[in-house]
């Protein structure tokens, strides 16, 4: 074996970071991070920079910079868990042992899971604020169409803070309000669930703003095929399939398990889509308890956000650190999760819920269900800050 560590953290993202600067700074001493990416990026952000209202360097730091201190961090990428020696087996072939596992290397963007959706956010017309390099391009997009047809589409099955898939929607109908040309601009929005969200107060505050707008919404449909020469695409709907030509289309792909991690024995079965199972309140493994997982990777019940991890991340270590001093693992994670639907370049407004969709509002008084200035406030400036400086650092 190359290397051996008490804990191996596979993906350092917004799960890996954080968990590990946290299990750090409560004195886990032999932590290694594999990660193969020299960039961090923090993509709420993404939403923001596709309406203009950011830049890409915002969202951006080395991955050096983000490590936590004493981690050591392992470039590379896992291929295989090989639980039952204990080991994760790298791209290039090395093998790093493990006395706990804690996986979490996020949603893998599957692009060809709809014929003709790559080439269609390659082409001039289309765009996706869910891939980093395409982002800035949706802003190029948005701000130059006076008139048209603009479609936007949220797929179904598990997603990165699905609702960010309308967040660009609507700060994009703002924007042409603004200059003037919305009503020129014939706004169509795909969502794969029976109403906008799911939840009776959210649909509502959603509601209302799309018929602000004049957007047509496509409720129960979803994208069956694009074609980037025509500039159409093919939605299935409930009534049949129907055609819609765009002149610009943000695309937003389905989304699953890395293919990798579906082929390890860490998933319930074939046919679960390949998350890690977990007790989805402990976070650890049911079968193998030395293996956690967390994040948008993890098979638990909550809709995935950055929001539901930092709950997650605090449940994690002390139930990890719990366990390595030889006590039960006895603190739960209640499924909360968020998402901050930016209903103009604005305003926002945050959808706090359970895994039932239940609301689960952090400050009732706040009643932070409605559209606020101060809310966007919050998710365009504050929580930025609160990322790089609290959330990666272990402190939040
Ligand atoms: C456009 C957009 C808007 C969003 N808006 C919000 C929002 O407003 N609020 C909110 O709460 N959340 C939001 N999210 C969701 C949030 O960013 C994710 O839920 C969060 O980043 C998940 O963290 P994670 O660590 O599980 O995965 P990630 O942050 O994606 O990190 C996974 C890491 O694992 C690494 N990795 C992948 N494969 C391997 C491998 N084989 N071996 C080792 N490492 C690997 C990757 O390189 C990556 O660094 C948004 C996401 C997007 C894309």
């Amino acid at each position: 074996m190359d290397k051996h560590h008490q804990i191996v953290v596979v993906g350092g993202g917004n799960a890996g970071i954080s968990l590990a600067a946290r299990l750090r700074r409560w004195k886990v001493e032999d932590i290694a991070i594999v990660e193969p990416r020299d960039q961090h990026y923090f993509q709420p952000l993404f939403s923001h920079i596709g309406a203009g209202a950011a830049r890409m360097a915002e969202a951006v730091r080395p991955q050096a910079k983000v490590m936590p201190q004493g981690v050591h961090w392992i470039r590379g990428a896992v291929t295989d868990v090989r639980q039952e020696e204990s080991v994760v087996v790298l791209d290039g072939g090395d093998r790093v042992g493990y006395e706990h596992l804690v996986v979490c290397p996020g949603l893998q963007l599957d692009w060809d899971a709809i014929p003709g959706l790559a080439e269609a956010v390659a082409s001039p017309h289309g765009s996706s604020n869910y891939d980093a390099e395409l982002a800035p391009k949706t802003w190029d997009l948005v701000r130059g169409l006076r008139a048209g047809t603009a479609v936007f589409t949220q797929p179904p099955g598990p997603a990165k803070c699905a609702g960010a898939a309308q967040k660009i929607a609507y700060m994009a109908c703002d924007y042409w309000r603004e200059q003037g040309v919305l009503q020129d601009i014939k706004v169509h929005m795909v969502v794969p669930t029976p109403t906008v969200f799911g939840m009776p107060d959210v649909d509502k505050e959603l509601e209302r703003k799309i018929n602000e707008y004049g957007i047509t919404l496509w409720t129960s449909t979803t994208v069956a095929s694009v074609n980037p020469e025509a500039q159409t695409l093919v939605l299935h709907a409930s009534s049949g399939d129907q055609e819609v030509r765009y002149d610009l289309l943000h695309a937003v792909p389905p989304q699953s398990a890395p293919d990798w991690l579906k082929a390890t024995s860490l998933p319930p079965s074939e046919s679960s889509g390949g998350f890690v199972e977990v007790d989805p309140e402990i976070l650890r493994h049911p079968r193998f308890p030395n293996v956690w997982s967390l994040g948008d990777a993890a098979g638990t019940r909550n809709s995935k956000s950055g929001g539901a991890l930092r709950k997650q991340t605090k449940v994690l270590a002390k139930n990890l650190t719990a366990v390595l001093a030889g006590r039960a693992p006895d603190t739960r994670y209640n499924g909360y999760s968020v998402c901050p639907f930016t209903l103009s370049r604005h305003t926002a407004f945050f959808a706090e819920f359970d895994d039932q969709y239940r609301p689960k509002p952090s400050y009732p008084v706040l009643k932070m269900a409605k559209e606020r200035r101060w809310q966007w406030v919050m998710d365009r400036w504050i929580f930025p800050q609160i990322y790089w400086h609290l959330i990666l650092k272990g402190r939040a």
